[in-house]
């Protein structure tokens, strides 16, 4: 099994390989053609078992393929994730896997210049990694506009519940594109993080590692 194989194209391939990664895995055996065919995913699955790649790389290749630009203070795709190091973890991978494809990647996370925020939305951003509250904030100021998404993931999905970010996640949600692409990723399976699943997903495949 190699990635290409798993039908991803030659500019992902190449950065892979620059990552000294070899073979996929099972995560992103799993995942990979499943989100390249654009279906919706839920991922029961934890930090360390490559998920970064799974949902970046096929999301990487559809955006690329759609041939589209992000117009300026919009994006593209939107990972929410928890916390600012993981934030800042998944675009470190994001940029290396994006290195030979022409994407723009961003974060935009508390406790760093708003500023630096700004001005990267004004040129659009085609992946934007964000924490909840200061994309909220961003939003609010009309830095950030949601109405063109294509992808959405919603990373550590138990975690944000944890932390408190539930309102702020069905807010953000309400700003989307009915037509889109959705994955919401999660360690835990609960009841209530379940429902959630149910809210955000159309017809999800399953992933469970
Ligand atoms: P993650 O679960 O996304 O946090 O990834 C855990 C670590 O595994 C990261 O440091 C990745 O760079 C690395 N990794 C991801 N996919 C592979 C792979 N197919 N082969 C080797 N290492 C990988």
């Amino acid at each position: 099994m190699s990635f290409s194989t798993l039908g991803l194209a030659e500019p992902l391939v190449r950065a892979i390989e620059a990552k000294g990664y070899d073979t996929p895995t099972p995560i992103q055996q799993q995942a990979i053609p499943t989100l390249l065919e654009g279906r919706d995913l839920l991922g029961i699955a934890q930090t360390g078992t490559g998920k970064t790649a799974a949902f970046v790389l096929p999301s990487l290749q559809r955006l690329d393929e759609a041939g589209k630009r992000p117009l300026p203070y919009h994006c593209r795709m939107l990972v929410l994730t928890p916390t600012r190091e993981l934030a800042t973890q998944i675009a470190d991978n994001a940029r290396d896997y994006a290195k030979f494809s022409r994407l723009s990647v961003a974060t935009v996370f508390g406790g760093t210049s708003i500023n630096k925020n700004r001005q990267d939305m004004s040129r659009g951003v085609d992946l934007l990694v964000a924490t909840p509250g200061r994309l909220i904030d961003l939003i609010e100021q009309r830095y950030v506009n949601l109405s063109m998404l294509e992808i959405l993931v919603l990373d550590e999905a138990d975690q944000m519940l944890d932390l408190g970010f539930i309102h702020a996640l069905r807010r953000i949600v309400t700003l989307l594109p009915k037509q889109r692409q959705s994955l919401f990723f999660s360690a835990t399976m609960p009841k209530t993080i379940r429902t959630l699943a149910d809210q955000f997903l159309r017809d999800p495949a399953t992933v469970a590692i």
